[in-house]
């Protein structure tokens, strides 16, 4: 199967109410265009000197999200153009990214990326960090990133229940801080959940935003 057909696939097993963001890294500008003339506006790349390189060689309507882990110190090679950071990890990262957002006159909408897997490895906050940072002054003070959500990765594991409980674990996050922080906040309102193999649980359990790479543009290298 081509793009164009796997796209078509998520276009009509997707719920509307879904965003799919296709998950490009690793592919080449000719695999976005593609995907980009089949009507696709969304993609997600994972590091920051491959983003900034891709860019501008595609149409400039293109939603751009960064998913990876992304370093403070690169933020400002982003900063110009991209729509959406998955992957707030610290209040740092935030704050370089509110600078360089200001210095762009831009304001940057941001997942806070929560840790749900078992997995060591994986980066992310979880509920006490993420409510010491949105409790903070240094917070208070940013105009110019805009939390629009949550984002997580589950465990890799073929265990289902493992993957599900993961995904109801980003749920319960989502409603604590929209409780306590967003409540009157219609801009809170993403959760970031699913990949090509657990796509399917992450819909059934409240995701907004399914992240699909090689589902759609074949295994990576
Ligand atoms: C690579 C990646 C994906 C997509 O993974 P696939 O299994 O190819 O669908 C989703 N999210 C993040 C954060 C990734 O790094």
């Amino acid at each position: 199967m081509g793009i164009k057909e796997n796209l078509e696939f998520y276009g009509n097993n997707i719920p509307e109410h879904v965003n799919l963001v296709a998950v490009s890294k690793t592919k080449p500008v000719s695999d976005l265009l593609t995907a980009y003339e089949c009507g696709q506006r969304i993609f997600g790349e994972n590091k920051v000197q491959e983003l900034a390189n891709k860019q501008p060689q595609l149409p400039a309507d293109i939603d751009w999200h960064f998913i990876g882990h992304l370093q403070s110190n690169k933020v400002k090679y982003i900063a110009p153009f991209v729509s959406l950071i998955h992957s707030i990890d610290s209040l740092k990262l935030l704050k370089e990214i509110n600078k360089q957002a200001l210095k762009n006159n831009r304001i940057i909408n941001c997942l806070l990326q929560f840790h749900i897997a078992s997995e060591e490895s994986k980066f992310g906050l979880d509920i006490e960090e993420a409510t010491l940072m949105l409790k903070s002054e240094t917070f208070s003070l940013m105009d110019n990133v805009k939390i629009v959500g949550v984002m997580g990765m589950a465990t890799f594991t073929s265990d289902e229940q493992v993957i599900r409980k993961e995904f109801i674990q980003l749920k319960d996050i989502f409603g604590k801080l929209k409780q306590d922080f967003f409540q009157d906040d219609e801009n809170f309102k993403e959760i970031s959940m699913g990949m090509s193999d657990d796509y399917k649980i992450a819909i059934e359990e409240g995701s907004t935003l399914v992240r699909i790479g090689s589902a759609i543009f074949g295994a990576r290298n």
